[in-house]
């Protein structure tokens, strides 16, 4: 039989072989149906209930049993199963003679409809009702509940999508790697994919032609899907693959090349704990404490007291080391309560980052102070802005960050920033390349977008032109200049990363020994060439597929 390659965007690197497994089918549903008789309208609500209760506490139950960032998908889910808001709609619908199913299915199409309308994290939760909808329609129609399969053998799940409920269970022993035709590198199952380690490529068009049963070879670094491969030449890919990931794992130190040029591998954490977490690991400091995520669930804003509790409780993870902390990241994907934010058609193009303290700075102003407040036993501490588009809105920055003692900087997520990065760098101290922001701006593709995450790949060549671009205005400047995205935990890109010319590595801490034992092992000079070999490509799979060939070459 020939072997077939497709393509996709990877998110979890590792290789993953084994028989192509698909998820059970989801219920469907007629949508006429014989009204409910006003003496059996009791009855059906029970009905409902009983099955809302059986899906929701199946979930707690699967909660329990699962740990981490999985356990707390299981609970949302659970919760928003129960949730009384769409139990009413259901139980209108039954009173007026629908019978359950039905009403289910309406009542959720209600709420998906508004939460896509209302975009960004509201529009993530649409997998998440419908999923919830699927198992309270099998629990009435009494069907088996929809979802991944436990499979016999260790196999490669090929699905659609799949449901942060399904994706949280998922077994790496057995679900040796998932492909998906949907699904963004932000999205849950991406998440989830991470934190359990299953080697994951998601956006793969054609995977839906694969029919059970195929053996699947799976690689999470180059995103590409192969059926009916070489066995030989994929047994030798998987154990290669399973060798690199026991020695990244198992890599200490500090940033460095080969050559000994030196490269920070700093932590994204968003409160005390991950610090905590971080500085157990191999971080040497903190490149990105996103400050919004503390205040999420805040209904006003705490006071600069709380804030300095706050930010003093991260700061004590690295009494010493650097600390690079942004300032309200506001809007967007990130509602804020007490950001004041406006009601706007495309909030990604709206007031967010820094724009919300332009004409009101007091929201700033007293982070600054709390920032400050809390720093007052350290040597220093880097304050950034995100969002910044203009030499004024840096300077506006710079000038409240230093009177306060403070070093400013500024992220680049905004093509024209990175354009005039010798300008803004000539204002602030230091750069931090937000490459998801700058990726979702230069591509003009929404990064939760599942139907746009080939567009979403900071492999984009353009992005990389725009990286190269800010680094070389670093150099010049002899300031620094680092990356924060999620292109920092990616080793291969990491390395391109350096090539072009940045001076530190930001991630969440987990990536960060894979990240520091590839470019132990690659020269600056080879960065510099792998770096030089993807920008000569105008595709992100070329761009990789490029930058391998050179590092895999010199690798030591
Ligand atoms: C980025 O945009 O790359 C970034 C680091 O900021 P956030 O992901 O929080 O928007
Ligand atoms: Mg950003």
């Amino acid at each position: 039989m020939t072997s077939t390659t497709l393509h996709g965007t990877p998110v979890v690197p590792g290789i993953g072989y084994g028989p192509a497994v698909r998820p059970a089918p989801r219920p469907t549903v007629s949508a006429i149906a014989a009204e409910v008789p006003e003496g059996g309208r009791d009855g059906e609500r029970e009905r409902f209930r009983g099955a809302v209760a059986a899906v929701a506490s199946g979930l707690e139950e699967r909660a329990a049993r699962a740990s981490g960032q999985a356990a707390e998908v299981l609970t949302t889910t659970a919760v928003m199963a129960n949730d009384p808001s769409l139990a009413a709609a259901v139980e209108k619908a039954i009173g007026s003679g629908t019978p359950a199913v039905q009403a289910v299915v309406a009542a959720t199409e209600q709420f998906t409809t508004m939460f896509a309308a209302a975009g960004g994290l509201m529009a993530e939760r649409v997998t998440d009702l419908e999923d919830i909808r699927d198992r309270v329609v099998a629990e009435l129609l009494g069907l088996p509940e929809p979802g991944v399969p436990a499979p016999e053998v260790p196999s490669v799940l090929l699905a659609d999508d799949l449901a942060p409920a399904d994706a949280a269970l998922l077994d790496p022993q057995l679900v040796v790697a998932l492909a998906t035709r949907l699904g963004g590198p932000t999205s849950h199952t991406a998440i989830i994919a991470r934190q359990l380690g299953i080697p994951s490529v998601v956006a793969v068009s054609g995977i839906e032609e694969i029919p059970a049963g195929t053996l699947v070879l799976v690689d999470g670094e180059t995103g590409t899907v192969v059926a009916e491969p070489d066995e030989a030449e994929a047994q030798q890919q998987v154990s290669a693959a399973g060798d690199r990931a026991r020695e990244a794992a198992t890599w200490r130190g500090t940033g460095h090349t080969s050559d000994g040029h030196e490269v920070e591998l700093l932590a994204n954490v968003a409160d005390g704990a991950a610090a905590r977490e971080a500085a157990n690991g191999v971080a040497q400091g903190i490149g990105l404490f996103r400050t919004e995520l503390c205040f999420l669930s805040a209904s006003a804003e705490p006071s600069v007291e709380q804030q300095t509790a706050i930010y003093r409780g991260v700061m004590e993870a690295f009494p010493d080391s650097k600390i690079v902390v942004r300032t309200l990241d506001a809007g967007s994907d990130k509602p804020i309560v007490y950001a004041g934010l406006p009601d706007e058609a495309n909030p990604a193009l709206g007031i967010r980052g820094l724009r919300i303290a332009l004409d009101d700075p007091g929201i700033l102003d007293r982070q600054l102070d709390a920032i400050a407040a809390a720093a007052q036993s350290r040597d220093s501490v880097w304050v950034m802005a995100p969002m910044v588009a203009t030499l004024a809105e840096a300077e506006f920055f710079a000038e409240r960050v230093r009177s306060r003692g403070m070093v400013p900087g500024i992220m680049i997520e905004v093509p024209a920033a990175a354009l005039l990065a010798e300008s803004l760098l000539a204002v602030v101290d230091f750069v931090s390349i937000g490459t998801n922001d700058l990726t979702q701006y230069t591509m003009a593709a929404d990064r939760l977008s599942p139907s746009l995450a080939a567009l979403s790949d900071p492999w984009q060549p353009a992005v990389l032109q725009l990286v190269g671009i800010t680094a070389q205005a670093g150099e010049r400047a002899g300031k620094p200049v680092g990356v924060c995205g999620e292109a920092a935990a990616d080793p291969t890109l990491a390395a391109v990363l350096v090539g072009l010319g940045v001076t530190s590595l930001s991630a969440a801490a987990a990536a960060l020994p894979a990240v520091g034992a590839r470019l132990s092992g690659v020269s600056l000079a080879a960065c510099q060439e792998a770096a030089r070999a993807a920008l000569a490509t105008t595709d992100p799979g070329a761009a990789r597929e490029a930058a391998r060939a050179v590092l895999d070459a010199v690798e030591q």
